[in-house]
């Protein structure tokens, strides 16, 4: 019996489904009807929160699960598939599966952090909307959303490289990931997008054992390299502000010409097209 291909897109916002400038998607709606039109779910994955992710899922008319904080957990609509996740937990609508300890662990590791002295930095939790709206440049809604972390905190770092380096040490020491991100330190646990993607898609193929599983990852970024490296395939988003993201791997790749939602588009259309040759040769 011929199994049916399933097809998985797992795609990065910023940069990737959203123009980098803008943050617009239009470039990509036609695209994005055509796929849930044929039954492609189109997930999410992105460092932002859930509240972020909520709020853009709807503005994209999106009800497939979506992956939070660069991989920390994954959320999936209740009655999304028959059964619910083993590992997973019910959490308002959703059923959760986390990766890492949620963001209170975290915040109390950083107090127990005694190599630095504690007005050398400041934590997201101790900040105002007023101030975190002034550090990131978003407005006070955006701001909110983006200060609703579920499973790490992220840090204004204060004091010196050296002192840094101290504080990232002994948190590391005391089992915590600290990534140096542009104006902030994350600490939360080890998570990534790859992971989450992996395990989403073995998700969808406890719900249809006969279904092949094919997965398409979309990113533009450093953060996005552990998902293009384990999808079936990757399709990096070009970008105005940097370079591609460098892969070990050396099949199944594509790059898009255009920017943002417009290599998007190009991009999944290319592979699409291609992954329908193969489909007709293999049915001969
Ligand atoms: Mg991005």
């Amino acid at each position: 019996m011929q199994a049916d291909t399933e097809l998985l897109i797992f795609t990065d916002m910023d940069g990737s489904l959203l123009c980098h400038e803008t943050y617009s998607h239009t470039a990509a709606d036609d695209m994005l009807f055509l796929l849930e039109k044929t039954g492609v779910p189109v997930i999410p994955i992105s460092s932002k929160t859930k509240a972020e992710l909520l709020y853009l899922r709807d503005s994209l008319n999106n009800k497939h699960p979506f992956i939070i904080e660069n991989g920390a957990a994954v959320f999936i609509p209740i009655g999304y598939f028959d059964e619910q996740p083993f590992g997973t937990e019910v959490v308002g609508e959703f059923w959760v599966k986390k990766f890492v300890h949620n963001r209170h662990y975290w915040q109390s590791l950083i107090t127990h952090v005694s190599s630095v002295d504690s007005h050398k930095f400041t934590t997201f939790s101790e900040l105002t909307v007023g101030q975190i709206s002034e550090l990131t440049g978003l407005d006070q809604e955006e701001s909110k959303r983006a200060s609703r972390r579920l499973y790490g905190e992220p840090i204004v770092w204060k004091g010196d490289d050296d002192e840094m380096i101290h504080f990232i040490e002994e948190l590391n020491d005391m089992g915590a990931n600290v990534l140096r991100g542009g104006r902030f330190l994350h600490v939360s646990g080890e998570s990534d997008k790859g992971l989450a993607l992996t395990w989403l898609a073995e998700q969808y193929k406890e719900d249809n054992p006969n279904s092949l599983i094919k997965t398409i990852a979309i990113g533009d970024s450093q953060n996005d390299v552990a998902m293009l490296e384990v999808a079936d395939v990757a399709l990096i988003i070009s970008s105005p502000a940097h370079q591609p993201p460098k892969l070990e791997r050396r099949t199944n790749i594509y790059i898009s010409e255009k920017f943002g939602p417009a290599g998007w588009t190009q991009g999944v259309e290319e592979i699409l097209e291609q992954h329908s040759t193969q489909t007709e040769s293999l049915k001969g």
